[in-house]
C-alpha cells in the first residue's frame, strides 16, 4: 500500500471541512475543529485557503455551545460553481441553473417543436447561451449542461440509444455541444428524476424508482447511485409485457407497462384535468381507467418485487393522484400473487420536487465537482 502523502493529507482536511460546511449550511470554526477531531491552526489554515479561493465566506455569527458565546460562522458560496439543466420535449423545452444545493437560480420554458434539424439545434442553444449570459456569471463558474430526453442515453452519455419517443435515435450531444462552450451530456429523464429524487432524500440508498408521468420510466437506484447499466437500458420496466394483446406501444410491441401505466395510456383524448375531475366526481369509466392501471401497476411490481426485494418509490404526475386506499389495494393484489408473505412496507411516494426532470439533468455536474473540488 502506498503511503499517503501530505499533500493529500491537505487535500482530505480541506474536502472535510468543505463537506461538514456545506452539510450543516453555517458551522463556527471551533464546532468544525470538534466534529473532526481537527487542530484550530488546521482548520483555520483551511478555512483561509477555501475562503480566498471564493468556496466559503464568513456568514455573519453563531451562537457556539463549544466557547459559550458567539462565534464567527462560515457557509459555503452556494454559487461557486452552477450546473445548467435542460429538459427537452416534443413542444417545449425547459432550462435551468441550479446551485451547488441544487435549488434554482433562474428557469425559462422555450416554446418549441422538436425537430431533428440544425435549425433547431441552433435555436436551442442559443436559447441556452442567452440563458446562460442572463445569470451574469463567469463562464468558470458553468459546470456543464446536462439534457434530459425521453430516450435511452448510452452509457458514456454521448447519444441517444433509443428515442422512439422523439424520434431521435442515434442523436449525438455534438449536435448541442458544437454550439455551446461547456461540458454537455445526454441523462434519460426517468433517471434524471430519480436521481433528483435521491438528491432531496439522503437517506435515500436503494430503491425502485416509478416514474409514472406522461411516459412511463425508472430507475434504479444502488448504493445512492442512479445505475445506468451496461448498455444504457437499465431498469426500462415500461416494456415489460403485461398483456401480449393490449394496446400498441410506441416500441411497436403490444400491452408493455407503458400502456396500462402512464398519463398517457389513462387518457383517452381528454385534457388530464377533465380526466381527474370526472375521477373525483365518480364516472364509473373514468374510475375503472384507474382501476385497470392500479392493477396492471400492482402485476408488474409483483414481478418486479421477486427480482429486486427493496422500495418501490411511485412518482410522476399519476403519483400525485395514489390514495392511500390505492395503496392498501396495491398491497393486497401484490399479497395474492407473492409466494410468501409481504410486509406492507415497501411500497412509498416519492418527495417529487419541482422541476425534477431538469433539476436532475444539472446534478450530476453539481456532485462531481462536490466530489473533488476542482
Ligand atoms: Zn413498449
Amino acid at each position: 500500500m502506498k503511503a499517503i502523502t501530505p499533500k493529500q493529507i491537505k487535500n482530505t482536511n480541506r474536502q472535510l471541512i468543505y463537506n461538514l460546511i456545506y452539510k450543516q449550511e453555517k458551522i463556527s470554526q471551533q464546532e468544525i475543529s470538534y466534529t473532526l477531531r481537527l487542530s484550530r491552526p488546521t482548520v483555520t489554515a483551511n478555512l483561509n485557503e477555501l475562503e480566498e479561493t471564493g468556496l466559503i465566506y464568513k456568514n455573519g455569527q453563531i451562537d457556539s455551545d463549544l466557547i459559550g458565546r458567539k462565534a464567527a460562522a462560515y457557509s459555503i458560496v452556494p454559487d461557486y460553481r452552477i450546473g445548467i439543466g435542460v429538459e427537452l420535449s416534443r413542444r417545449v423545452v425547459k432550462i435551468m441553473a441550479v446551485d451547488l444545493y441544487g435549488m434554482k437560480i433562474d428557469r425559462i420554458v422555450v416554446e418549441c417543436r422538436y425537430a431533428d434539424s440544425e435549425e433547431y439545434y441552433r435555436y436551442i442553444t442559443s436559447r441556452i447561451n442567452e440563458f446562460i449570459d442572463g445569470l451574469q456569471v463567469k463562464k468558470e463558474q458553468i459546470l456543464g449542461v446536462g439534457i434530459a430526453v425521453q430516450g435511452l442515453v448510452s452509457p458514456d452519455h454521448t447519444h441517444i440509444v433509443y428515442g422512439k419517443i422523439l424520434d431521435c435515435t442515434g442523436l449525438e450531444i455534438e449536435a448541442f455541444s458544437r454550439y455551446l462552450d461547456y461540458p454537455c451530456s445526454f441523462i434519460h429523464d426517468a433517471k434524471s428524476a430519480a436521481t433528483c429524487e435521491r438528491w432531496f432524500s439522503p437517506e435515500l440508498t436503494d430503491a425502485f424508482y416509478l416514474h409514472l408521468s406522461y411516459h412511463f420510466g425508472a430507475a434504479v437506484i444502488q448504493n445512492g447511485e442512479v445505475v445506468n447499466g451496461k448498455h444504457g437500458h437499465n431498469s426500462t420496466v415500461e416494456h415489460i409485457t403485461l398483456d401480449a394483446d393490449g394496446p400498441l406501444c410506441y416500441c411497436g410491441k403490444r400491452g408493455c407497462a407503458e400502456t396500462f401505466c402512464s398519463l398517457r395510456a389513462l387518457l383517452q383524448g381528454e385534457e388530464e384535468e377533465d380526466f381527474f375531475r370526472a375521477y373525483e366526481a365518480g364516472d364509473p369509466e373514468k374510475l375503472a381507467r384507474w382501476q385497470s392501471m392500479l392493477d396492471h401497476l400492482a402485476d408488474l411490481i409483483t414481478s418486479l418485487h421477486l427480482v429486486y426485494d427493496t422500495d418501490f418509490i411511485l412518482s410522476g404526475y399519476l403519483a400525485d393522484h395514489i390514495t392511500e386506499k390505492d395503496f392498501q389495494y396495491l398491497y393486497k393484489r401484490i399479497r395474492e400473487q407473492t409466494p410468501f408473505e409481504e410486509e406492507e412496507d415497501f411500497l412509498k411516494l416519492g418527495k417529487m420536487p419541482k422541476h425534477s426532470i431538469t433539476v436532475g439533468a444539472a446534478l450530476p455536474y453539481i456532485r462531481r465537482f462536490l466530489d473533488v473540488l476542482e
